[in-house]
C-alpha cells in the first residue's frame, strides 16, 4: 500500500502518517529525494485492507492512498511510475542514453586490465567490468585476484575516468570493494543471497544485480526489493542468460525479460551478451538484439588474447570486434530513439 501525500502537505502531517504507520506495526518508507511525497506501507498487508485505507485517508495532508498489487512494491512501477536513472559513479543508466560497460572477464595483471581499460574507453563504453572475486564452478579454477584485482580495477578507473563494476561475492568482502569500486555486482549465483542483498542494501552503493541462471523475472525482482527495502533505491537489473534444455549456447538469453522488466519496473535494466551465449560470435547479434528490445545498457566481456584468458575466454570479444560492434550498436539506438555516447 502507499499513501500519496498532497504536494502542500506540511512536515508535521508527513510525521503523523509516518508514526500512525508504525503504531499499527507496518513499516513506512519514504525515497528520499523524490519530489512526489510517496509513503509505502511495508509488511504483511493481508487484514483489513479497506480498512487501513480508509483510515490513511481519513488523514491530514493526504491525497490517495493505492494498493499496489505486485510482490515487489518499491520496486514496481505503480510505486515509481516514471524511469529510474542510477549514477553509476557519474555514469546515468536508465536515462536516454544506452550505457555500455566493457573489460575483461577476470582481472588478471595490471598491464592487462589498463590496457583494455583504454580500448574500452576508446571504443565508447562508459563503465569499466573486471572481476577480482570470482564465482568459478570448480574449486581448482582461477579465482580472481582479491584486493590486489579491486587496487588494479582502482588504477584503471584513474587512467580512464571510467567508474568501475565488480563482483562481490561474500558479506566480509562488502566494506573493501566499496573502498576500491563504483558499483557492485552481484552475480548470478548469488542473486538469492539474502544476507549478501541486504548488506549491500545497506551501502547505498549502486548494486547491478544479474538474473539468477534459474530465477523467473519475478524472483529478480523480489530479489531487487530486498536491496531497496534496506534503503538503496540505486538497483541495476541484468539480464544474463538462463538454463534451458537448449545446449547449444552457454545459456539461453531471455530477451523477453527487457520489454517485461520495462513494462514492471521502475530500475534500469542491461543485458549480458556475453554469459548470456558463452560464445564471443554470438555476443553482436544478441547485444543488438538487446538495444532494440529496450535494454538501458550492455554488459560486455573482452580480452585482447581469448586463447590466453584465465576465464571466460570463448565469450571475450576482441577489442577490435568491440569496437566495430559498438558502431552497430550506435545506429540500433538511433533507431529506437536512444543515444549512445563515442570513445574518448
Ligand atoms: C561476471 O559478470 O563476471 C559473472 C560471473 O557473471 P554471472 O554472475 O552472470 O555468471
Ligand atoms: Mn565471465
Amino acid at each position: 500500500m502507499i499513501v500519496i501525500m498532497d504536494p502542500r502537505a506540511t512536515g508535521d502531517e508527513i510525521e503523523s502518517v509516518t508514526q500512525e504507520i508504525q503504531k499499527i506495526g507496518f513499516r513506512p518508507f519514504m525515497n528520499p529525494g523524490v519530489e512526489r511525497k510517496v509513503i509505502a506501507v511495508l509488511g504483511e498487508l493481508d487484514v483489513h485492507k479497506a480498512d487501513l485505507i480508509d483510515h490513511f485517508q481519513a488523514m491530514a495532508g493526504v491525497a490517495r492512498v493505492e494498493l499496489i498489487s505486485d510482490l515487489w512494491k518499491l520496486a514496481s512501477r505503480s510505486y515509481h511510475p516514471g524511469d529510474s536513472v542510477v549514477d553509476a559513479g557519474g555514469a546515468l543508466i536508465g536515462g536516454n542514453e544506452i550505457v555500455v560497460a566493457a573489460g575483461p572477464c577476470s582481472v588478471e595483471s595490471e598491464e592487462q586490465m589498463l590496457q583494455l581499460a583504454h580500448e574500452a574507453k576508446a571504443a565508447g563504453a562508459k563503465l569499466l567490468r573486471g572481476g577480482a572475486f570470482k564465482p568459478r564452478t570448480s574449486p581448482y579454477a582461477f579465482q580472481g585476484l582479491g584486493e590486489e584485482g579491486l587496487r588494479i580495477l582502482a588504477k584503471a578507473s584513474d587512467e580512464t575516468g571510467l567508474p568501475v563494476v565488480t563482483e562481490v561475492m561474500d558479506t566480509h568482502d562488502v566494506d573493501m570493494v566499496c573502498r576500491y569500486a563504483d558499483v557492485l555486482q552481484i552475480g548470478t549465483r548469488n542473486m538469492q543471497n539474502y544476507a549478501l542483498l541486504k548488506r549491500v542494501g545497506s551501502t547505498g552503493y549502486p548494486v547491478l544485480l544479474k538474473r539468477g541462471l534459474g530465477s523467473k523475472i519475478r524472483d529478480l525482482l523480489m530479489s531487487a526489493e530486498y536491496i531497496i527495502s534496506e534503503g538503496n533505491q540505486n538497483v541495476i537489473l541484468c539480464e544474463r542468460g538462463i538454463t534451458t534444455f537448449e545446449d547449444s549456447t552457454r545459456n539461453t538469453t531471455d530477451i523477453n525479460a527487457v520489454p517485461v522488466l520495462k513494462n514492471w519496473t521502475h530500475l534500469p535494466v542491461m543485458l549480458d551478451p556475453s554469459h548470456a551465449t558463452g560464445n564471443w560470435q554470438y555476443v553482436g547479434p544478441v547485444a543488438k538484439a538487446a538495444v532494440a528490445a529496450g535494454a538501458d545498457g550492455l554488459l560486455i566481456e573482452i580480452h585482447a588474447d581469448p586463447a590466453h584468458a584465465l576465464s571466460d575466454g570463448p565469450q571475450s570479444l576482441k577489442p577490435s570486434k568491440f569496437r566495430q560492434l559498438m558502431g552497430q550498436l550506435r545506429l540500433i539506438a538511433q533507431a529506437v530513439d536512444r543515444t549512445m555516447g563515442d570513445g574518448g
